[in-house]
């Protein structure tokens, strides 16, 4: 830059010097103190249900196993849980009845795989494991995801129990569905006024990071309960519902899908933590981008990020209260923690 005098010097270098105080403050931000990190391995998951989950994956780091089974085996314990009815097996079906499962699973060398709209197999995270292992591809859908799973092994399972059966006739009495009507906005009730809220949606997310300092994640659910069929959400999503880099670190996410796509959420938190922002201050970003987009329906729905950087460090932000996660290293293995949130 040309400055035709010395007083002109003068005010771009402190205008300069300004905008670097201002650069500053916004690093240390960032910066600041996230939850210790406790030596690896270490595993993190959403929810209440991932402190069993995580003691599933725990058996595995702590043996010096690689954080790609870890996470596989965490992720397989709610899946087969017939109380959880928003993951795996029981899960509540879509508005036609239809039990359908949405999973992803990324390993450290950034192989992925993922499972779509799967029905009658009970272990999505498993046949989303064997697309990235034993195909070119990252991402079977439905019929054809069925076939696959068929041909690798898997046996036909009947998904749909009779307690999830109950709950969908409850809801076809009061949604008085038809396929005519359209009633996918019932899906989108604010937080606090749909019945049993924790039941309706939830996924498990789950980054680990083994003893040699590799990371992985798994992601896998029922998705919204009495979606519309064939819908698909952020869970089986690589950039959405799930990513990791080996390098910086691993993200995951729960909540209202459709928003996490709209806003390539956890890549959104991955590329945060590149840039130096803590986990958790990476999540409060994430979810404080979704608010900016869109204030008013943010405020009636929930979203909630989990992290942990290649340093073991882990954080989580959520639009509404009410989200936990389990942390499970050679501390604790059944620690929960409630997560901060905007609203
Ligand atoms: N994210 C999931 C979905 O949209 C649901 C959830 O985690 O609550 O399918």
């Amino acid at each position: 830059m040309l400055f035709r005098s010395r007083r002109q010097f003068l005010k771009a270098s402190s205008l300069g010097l300004s905008l670097l105080a201002v650069d500053r403050s916004a690093l240390a931000r960032r910066l600041a103190p996230s939850n210790p990190a406790p030596a690896s391995p270490i595993v993190i998951s959403t929810w209440d249900f991932g402190i069993p989950a995580n003691q599933a994956a725990w058996k595995i780091l702590s043996q010096g196993g690689r954080a790609l089974d870890a996470v596989e085996a965490g992720a397989r314990v709610p899946e087969a849980d017939l109380n959880n009815h928003s993951v795996g097996r029981a899960g509540y079906p879509d508005r036609d009845g239809h039990v359908t499962l949405d999973a992803c699973i990324m390993d450290e060398k950034g192989n992925c795989g993922a499972v779509a709209a799967l029905e009658n197999i009970d272990h999505p995270i498993s046949v989303a494991r064997l697309v990235m292992e034993k195909t070119p591809h990252v991402f079977l859908a439905g019929e054809g995801a069925m076939q696959f799973a068929l041909e690798n092994g898997f046996k036909k399972t009947k998904l749909l129990t009779p307690d999830s059966e109950k709950a969908w006739r409850e809801w076809l009495k009061e949604a008085k569905y038809k396929p005519t009507i359209n009633v996918e906005n019932k899906l989108y009730q604010p937080v606090d006024k749909l019945p049993g809220n924790k039941l309706n949606h939830d996924t498990i997310g789950m980054i680990a990071l083994d003893a040699k300092g590799n990371l992985a994640g798994a992601c896998t659910t029922s998705g919204m309960a009495f979606k519309l069929h064939g819908r698909v959400g952020d869970s089986p999503i690589i950039g959405a519902g799930l990513y990791i880099d080996n390098e910086v670190g691993g993200a995951t996410s729960t909540g209202v899908g459709e928003e996490v796509i709209r806003n390539v959420g956890s890549f959104l938190v991955v590329e945060l933590m590149r840039q130096g922002y803590t986990p958790e201050a990476a999540c409060k970003a994430a979810v404080q981008r979704i608010i900016d987009k869109k204030p008013a329906k943010a405020k009636e729905i929930q979203v909630g990020f989990l992290a942990l950087n290649k340093k073991g460090e882990y954080g989580a932000y959520a639009i509404q209260g009410g989200f936990s996660y389990a942390v499970c290293h050679a501390q604790k293995q059944d620690l929960l923690i409630k997560s901060k949130s905007s609203y």
